[in-house]
């Protein structure tokens, strides 16, 4: 593979997928919905390969900003952060304050989500590479793995929000 690639977000190789959304009406939705839930969506030009972030408010006023590149921010991506939304609402559901913990947690099952897409829609091999990797980078090994390995009430209660 090479070098350049680490630079920029593998194509799913379907277009419906691939098509950057920043100035669709299905954005426009999108955005809307998101500052409903507390999250301000801008639109700022990212590093190479990162098509989106979000960066979590105080506790106190509890506004969250996420960050999305117009020229990266692609349906898929849309779909990644919305998988996201949904773990938060059931988060919130649940009482739960966000955490770090959390935050890998809500990546491994986003991922899971996005390697399920993957095989229903056929997307490349190169994508569902990709999505194996950043899953053994954010989960095998780590301290978050740990904790959900180690407690039943913990695997019930995230298994009800991250999937
Ligand atoms: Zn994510």
């Amino acid at each position: 593979m090479p070098l350049f690639d680490e630079d920029r977000l593998p194509d799913t190789g379907i277009p419906y997928f691939d098509r950057l959304m920043y100035g669709t009406a299905e954005y426009d939705k999108w955005v809307r919905l998101m500052d409903k839930r507390g999250y301000r969506v801008i639109s700022e030009e990212l590093n190479a390969g990162e098509a989106a972030f979000i960066m979590l408010g105080a506790r106190e006023n509890r506004i969250h900003l996420m960050k999305i590149d117009p020229n990266q921010f692609r349906y898929i991506d849309l779909l990644h952060e919305r998988w996201h939304m949904r773990q938060y609402v059931r988060l919130q559901a649940q009482g739960i304050q966000l955490n770090t913990y959390i935050r890998d947690w809500f990546e491994r099952g986003a991922y899971e989500y996005e390697l399920r897409l993957a095989k229903h829609r056929g997307f490349s091999a190169g994508y569902v590479n990709f999505l194996n990797r950043q899953l053994q980078e954010i989960w095998f090994g780590t301290v978050s793995a740990t904790a959900y390995n180690s407690s039943l009430v913990y695997q019930e209660l995230l298994n009800s929000i991250w999937r």
